[in-house]
């Protein structure tokens, strides 16, 4: 079998160009990065901003295995399968972090026959954005250190400084530093901190931002450390807004790259799933949108937390109305779900799959009160048996869900003609009543209890000392009004890894809150949160190479 690089070097992309011409796009509306990649201009996104809107079609995915379900390829393979059907559709998706790609995970840009390429460059450099993000983040931090040295005018206290380094790489050493050590001139000591990239809220609030006016207030909104009287003090207060969004200017533009199948795709921004609400940029979207009569975007991790934020974060600041939801669904997370080992998951097991498909019927409730149509989907796999996959379709259609399995890995577009005729079949027959969840003006306790509630099944929530304090904070100084952004483990609806399926009678445990105001959401931490990964002991690294004409290897 074929890896992914592989298969990805071996197919015959088009230039950009000409996949940019078959959405109506022309070449003095694109910034040209090489052959393959470009950014779209802003004056093109101006032009088109009166285009009604196509079809929003999110795909998310039950509770995984470790290993992913296949979100991203499924939305490639879809977006494909699209094109085949003489569709006009565009493909939405994040950035992949270059942390991940040296680590165990290897590249997000799809898998199989349903990749977006150029797969070495989406997962390498790409067009810099993250490198933008990254000085900007950086700059700020400077600017704050800086402002403690000449006099500290703001009275920052250096115990509550919250803003952190960043740097998108795996590197463990740089969770906890300390900085400022030497002379007097070599700034003042504290103890310091560095998250990945795509950690930094200047992720959040690029992909959230609708233009660069709107970037630009929601940058001075950033708090970035607490004053003696403990009130926050904003990159705003340290004069950093302006230079911060020169240096963002470009990286707001969505990236335009394509499919195997020459689909074309707007790859654009990465925020965390966790600490952030983990979708693409809501500018890429809208942009798809007025470009295409079909868009399919994906958000992280399963829908507990990845549709649930894409709904309740983006789609509540972007004024986005998604049309239907793909859910994604393997044999191996249902019978992972159902209590097998990890080792004996291509095995034919009815009894386990029976006893962990009340996951995916947890999920299917779930996406009914946000009143979008619900398509669910096999992402198949060669070790699934004839009588796994029609227990699953049996399962569906029992409850009067469409149903389609996908061969996309497998097969690419044409794996996935079934599954983009029943959306295309949903679309027609079953409107969306989209709503969120929740209100604006619930306290930010009712949010939590909410999500916890409606969407994990929890019985209540109990709240840590320290969070119980924290949200009165943050209430009292005026983020009360914000969405919550719940960091949660991924693989169980609860916040314990170790309960699969569909957990009852359990509490959900808040260890902290804190506000991320530029991004305009209140971080609710259910345990410990990694925000600086580390590198195993055999990085993905140790195989990555380059040979003499170029060719990139290993990046798998
Ligand atoms: P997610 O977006 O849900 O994290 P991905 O689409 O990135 O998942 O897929 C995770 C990994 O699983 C990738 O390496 C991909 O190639 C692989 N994969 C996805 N679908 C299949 C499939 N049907 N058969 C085999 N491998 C698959
Ligand atoms: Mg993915």
């Amino acid at each position: 079998m074929k890896t992914d690089i592989q298969i990805a070097q071996e197919a015959k992309l088009h230039p950009i160009v000409k996949v940019a011409k078959s959405l109506g796009v022309g070449e003095d509306e694109l910034e040209l990065f090489g052959k393959y990649k470009a950014k779209i201009s802003d004056e093109y996104l101006e032009k088109i901003s009166g285009n009604p809107d196509g079809k929003l079609i999110l795909v998310t995915a039950i509770n995984p295995t470790p290993a992913g379900e296949g979100k991203t390829t499924t939305s490639v393979g879809l977006g494909q399968a699209f094109g085949r059907l003489g569709k006009k559709a565009v493909i939405a998706l994040r950035e992949p972090s270059l942390g991940p790609c040296f680590g165990v995970k290897g590249g997000a840009a799809g898998g199989g026959y349903a990749q977006v390429v150029p797969m070495e460059d989406l997962n390498l450099h790409f067009t810099g954005d993250f490198h933008a993000i990254t000085s900007a983040n950086n700059l700020l931090a400077a600017l704050l250190d800086n402002h403690i040295q000449q006099g500290n005018e703001l009275g920052i206290d250096t115990r509550q400084v919250v803003w952190k380094r960043c740097l998108d790489m795996n590197d463990r050493v740089l969770r906890n530093v300390v900085v400022g050590l030497g002379a007097k001139t070599d700034g003042t000591v504290r103890e310091d901190h560095f998250v990945i990239t795509v950690a930094s809220e200047i992720m959040a609030v690029l992909c959230l931002a609708r233009n660069l006016k709107d970037l630009k207030e929601r940058l001075g909104k950033m708090v970035v450390a607490y004053n003696y009287q403990g009130e926050p003090v904003t990159a705003a207060d340290l004069k950093a807004v302006g230079a911060m969004a020169a240096l963002l200017r470009d990286a707001m533009k969505p990236n335009l790259v394509q499919t195997l199948e020459h689909t074309p795709a707007l790859v654009h921004g990465g925020p965390f799933a966790n600490i952030a609400h983990g979708c693409n940029s809501i500018r890429a979207t809208k942009a798809a949108l007025k470009m295409a009569d079909y868009v399919v975007t994906e958000a992280g991790f399963g829908a507990d937390l990845g549709a649930e934020k894409f709904f309740d974060i983006k789609c509540r600041i972007g004024g986005l109305k998604p049309d239907a939801v793909v859910l994604v669904a393997t044999i191996r997370a249902l019978k992972y779900n159902g209590g097998v080992l990890k080792e004996e998951l291509h095995k034919e097991n009815l009894e386990a799959l029976k006893a962990g498909i009340v996951n995916l019927e947890k999920h299917m409730e779930n996406l009914q009160k946000y009143g979008v149509p619900v398509i669910v989907t096999l992402n198949s796999f060669i070790t699934d048996t004839e009588g796994e996959v029609a227990y699953v379709k049996q399962f569906c259609e029992s409850r009067n869900c469409a149903f389609a399995l996908s061969e996309v890995w497998e097969k690419g577009g044409e794996g996935g003609t079934e599954l983009a005729g029943v959306v295309l079949d949903t679309l027609e027959k079953q409107e969306s009543h989209f709503k969120v969840l929740y209100e604006d003006t619930l306290s930010l306790e009712e949010k939590i209890e909410k999500v916890a509630e409606e969407i994990y099944g929890a019985e209540g929530v109990n709240y840590s000392a320290q969070a119980k304090a924290q949200l009165k904070r943050l209430e009292k100084l005026g983020f009360g009004n914000l969405p919550v952004c719940m960091a949660k483990t991924q693989y169980s609806l609860s916040d314990n890894p170790d309960l699969l399926g569909r957990p009852r009678h359990f509490r959900i445990d808040i260890r902290e809150a804190y506000v991320s105001a530029g991004a305009g959401f209140v971080v609710v931490l259910t345990g410990a949160v990694m925000t600086m990964p580390g590198l195993p002991k055999k990085p993905a690294a140790f195989s990555i190479d380059v040979d003499e004409e170029g060719a990139i290897t290993g990046l798998f």
